[in-house]
């Protein structure tokens, strides 16, 4: 008897994890992928070819094509979903909700949500599933970088993460599950491989209150917030063109996060938020042999090899002169599944948030969105986010899941 996992989504991480899932011995993978005609493309692949996840060699070494069949591609949640015990969805934070409305109606009581990646995917599962919500798990971020090749045929894992920060909260969280008697943690780092080490990250809500969208939220806030608006000769380096005042703000915003971290904990002293560091920490811990000055924040962002040459993504609006382009990802997702999270938290602990709404003010405006409205989390584009009150999430306790 396999243990039959489903893969929720149709692009580049959904590929990968598929392939590598179905590669497995004991699991029979399937998937399920909602958007335009994908299942109908990648079955009719399947008919003809394996699915091929090509990693390539770092260091060089040759590459290895891992060959496997998931056994079913639909867009119909009634044909994949029942029977299944693990069900990973792996796609954009935006089309969480559409695939946990999908799954509702068959998903098993005692089945294993994961969201990759799922910063606060947790609130959506409680707020969609409800009841049906068991056993939730999230990756802080998408293990490998990686782009298909062919659509259901081949995909390339062009890297993978060293480590990636994983919670799970629920009845099955340390449970052995399938055939491989493994827990799910072991069961996703048998699935991955040697790389990422999966490292555990005690309540999700660590994972929210971790540096990333922070940190690109505070960059964009810091780098734009007095631009005159005249297209520049120039596109300025993400990470190396960060100044004292910069700095100071991430410093600053992660502070903001650690004291709403002390604030529940002071709460509810029960849940585990041990792993949340100040953005320096964090640095620290992550690129301890990347970063070459480690004297301040600002020099450890100005002197990260990891770092070293990344630009902000601009619009060239006329030949050699550029404009920030606001609807990249580090505002498009990381506003909505990122800081408006955090405010949304807060709120509900009841912490203020200064520097949280300053930044979001300005950044919700920059996307002609509305979130933080005369103080409240009560803006019509919350639907949109993952924020607690986008679910109706109103106590500490329906937040935090106890
Ligand atoms: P992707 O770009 O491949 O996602 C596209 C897929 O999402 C589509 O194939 C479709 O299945 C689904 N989708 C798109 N629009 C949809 C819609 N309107 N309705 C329903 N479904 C829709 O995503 P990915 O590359 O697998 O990345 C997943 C996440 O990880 C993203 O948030 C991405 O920013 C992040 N990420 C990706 C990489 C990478 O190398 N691919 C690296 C770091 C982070």
């Amino acid at each position: 008897d396999k243990f039959q996992v489903l893969v929720c989504g149709g692009g580049n991480g959904a590929h990968v994890m598929a392939g590598l899932a179905a590669a497995k011995p004991d699991i029979e993978a399937r998937v399920l992928t909602l958007f335009a005609d994908e299942a109908d493309q990648w079955s009719e692949s399947l008919k003809t070819n394996d699915l091929t996840v090509l990693v390539k060699g770092s260091d060089g070494q040759p590459d290895t094509a891992i060959k496997s069949k998931p056994s079913m591609v639909s867009k119909k949640p009634e044909e994949v979903v029942p029977g299944c015990k693990m069900i990973i969805i792996v796609v954009p934070a935006f089309a969480h909700n559409l695939y946990l409305e999908a799954i509702k109606p068959y998903v098993d009581p005692k089945c294993i949500i994961l969201g990759v990646p799922g910063p606060s995917f947790d609130h959506a599962v409680r707020g969609i599933l409800g009841e049906k919500a068991d056993t939730v798990f999230i990756f802080e971020t998408l293990p490998w970088a990686c782009r298909i090749k062919e659509y259901g045929k081949e995909v390339e894992v062009l890297g993978s993460k060293e480590t990636v920060l994983v919670a799970i909260q629920g009845s099955l969280s340390t449970a052995p599950i399938g055939p491989m008697g493994k827990s799910p943690v072991e069961t996703l780092q048998y699935v991955l491989g040697a790389a990422p080490v999966l490292h555990l990250a005690g309540h999700p809500l660590c994972i929210t209150l971790m540096a990333t969208p922070t940190l690109h939220s505070a960059i964009m806030y810091g780098t734009w917030t007095n631009w005159d608006g005249k297209p520049l000769d120039k596109i300025p380096l993400f990470y190396q063109g960060v100044n004292e005042t910069t700095a100071q703000l991430i410093s600053d915003l992660s502070d903001e996060n650690l004291k709403v971290t002390k604030g529940i904990k002071r709460k509810r002293p029960d849940v585990d938020l041990s792993q949340v560091k100040h953005v320096y920490d964090w640095f620290m811990t992550r690129y301890t042999n990347d970063v070459q000055d480690k004297s301040s924040l600002k020099t450890v962002l100005q002197t990260n090899n990891a770092y070293a040459g990344l630009k902000h993504s601009m619009l060239e609006v006329e030949p050699g002169k550029f404009v920030p382009d606001f609807s990249h990802r580090y505002i498009s997702e990381d506003i909505p599944f990122g800081l408006v999270v955090t405010r949304g938290v807060a709120e509900v602990a009841g912490i203020e948030t200064p520097i949280m709404d300053k930044i979001l003010l300005w950044a919700q405006e920059k996307l002609g969105k509305e979130f933080l409205v005369n103080g409240k989390m009560q803006g019509k584009d919350i639907y949109s986010t993952q924020c607690p009150q986008a679910y109706g999430l109103k106590t500490l306790d329906e937040v935090l899941g106890h």
